[in-house]
């Protein structure tokens, strides 16, 4: 459970003058659970506990975050909280933008269930608990995954196969990442004082999980990730994009089962399957360095091939962009894979300099192409709490977001 708590309204977002008043996570819930509380411009407090589920998790923290000792100003009383806002990750066709949670809503993300079945009773576990401890008049929203990428046309998101498998079960391209592809490019429109219509960048989110998206006119019109998050991209533990053949020639031939396969493929695969070491790119990069490894060398060969590929294919699906967007974990702080990344694509505009993208780290935002490339390449830390912050108080209020 990862939470933030923001201070905004509809004039701080105006003037981009929402406050981070505290930040955390909870791991392994459920067993000894790992805790990390920041009150902002405060030491973090690390703790271990036991934490029997998601309720006793919010519970804890929201203890935490009224404690006259954690001394948040404006934060006293659960009465402090005037809203809460949940990251949902699959929407499916039925949640378009972020809305705020009813019974039905609750029913909705049920329905989905059947298309996230790792994610989505995750998510509805954070909003029971919410609705237990705050009560029902404090208002929650909910902000999907896939709602940014629901407008790609027909042409993404179908697969090549028999249409009734797209009427009868909903087979069909969705991505993720949504939040985070959309405020980066928010951040872009903001840095380069372009106006939506102008917006035609490729946004890369590289981190444990990796997706791309192709915007254009400030809309996704693809994406890599497909039905479900393990399309697209080489990740962590992701294969991404492979033949699906594979998949009948192990079960025939290994003797493995749907979920086993399910499992490797989602588990076992991608930087820790290629290299048999570990799924941190940062580890990788370090074997690759110091002791020469060929296979870590070769997953993180694989990685970034399989990015330019996707620049490819989106830069002809647009006809041209005006920018390439890194985020996420690796994105935003490894100038050895964006370098590898955008090698070899001068032809096509891009070109970076090193100086720039050595410097820009660790949660800095701005450019790394050079000055006359003719397609720009920016870094932007992606910051989809913000997001999930501002869609509720918009919904809350009942005003259009714009972005
Ligand atoms: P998640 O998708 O789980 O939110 P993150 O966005 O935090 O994950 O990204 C995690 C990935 O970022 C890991 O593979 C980690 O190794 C990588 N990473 C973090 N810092 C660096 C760094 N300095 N250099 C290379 N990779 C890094």
């Amino acid at each position: 459970m990862k939470f933030q708590v923001i201070d905004t309204d509809l004039e701080k977002i105006e003037k981009n003058l929402d406050e981070q008043k505290a930040r955390g996570l909870v791991e392994r819930i459920g067993s000894e659970s790992i805790i990390t509380l920041v009150a902002s411009g405060k030491k973090p407090l690390k703790q271990t506990l036991p934490l029997r589920d998601h309720r006793a998790a919010l519970d804890h923290v929201i203890r935490w975050l009224i404690a006259p000792e954690t001394g948040i100003p404006g934060i006293k009383s659960l009465a402090d909280i005037n809203a809460i806002g949940h990251r949902v990750v699959h929407g499916a066709e039925k949640f378009k933008k972020s809305v705020l949670i009813d019974d039905e809503v609750i029913k909705g993300i049920e329905d989905c269930i059947e298309l996230a079945p790792l994610h989505n009773p995750a998510n509805l576990k954070g909003i029971v608990a919410a609705r237990e401890l705050f009560g029902i008049s404090v208002p929650q929203v909910a902000v999907f995954d896939t709602a940014f990428h629901s407008l790609m046309p027909e042409t993404s998101y179908l697969y090549a196969i028999p249409y009734q498998f797209y009427r009868r079960y909903k087979i069909r391209r969705y991505g993720f990442h949504g939040t985070s592809h959309r405020y980066v490019a928010y951040r872009y429109r903001l840095l380069t004082g372009k106006d939506q219509e102008h917006t035609n960048v490729i946004t890369l989110h590289l981190g444990n999980g990796c997706s791309a998206a192709a915007i254009k006119k400030g809309i996704s019109i693809d994406t890599s990730m497909g039905m479900t998050p393990l399309e697209g991209l080489v990740m962590g533990t992701r294969s991404g994009d492979i033949d699906p053949a594979i998949f009948t020639f192990l079960a025939q031939r290994a003797g493995m089962s749907v979920v086993e396969i399910d499992s490797v493929l989602n588990k076992q695969s991608g930087l820790v399957g290629l290299s048999g070491l570990t799924n941190d790119m940062r580890d990788l990069l370090a074997e690759e360095k110091e002791n020469n490894d060929r296979r870590a060398k070769l997953a993180i060969d694989i990685f970034c091939h399989r990015i330019k590929k996707y620049i490819g294919a989106y830069l002809a699906e647009m006809n041209g962009a005006d920018a390439i967007i890194f985020t996420g974990g690796i994105g935003e702080n490894s100038p050895d894979i964006r370098s590898r990344v955008c090698s070899g694509l001068e032809w096509l505009g891009i070109e970076i300099d090193e100086e720039l993208n050595k410097k820009t780290v660790g949660g800095k935002e701005g450019e790394i192409g050079k000055k006359d490339a003719r397609v720009k390449t920016f870094v932007i830390p992606t910051n989809e709490e913000l997001v999930i912050a501002r869609d509720t108080v918009r919904c809350v209020l009942n005003v259009p977001r714009q972005w």
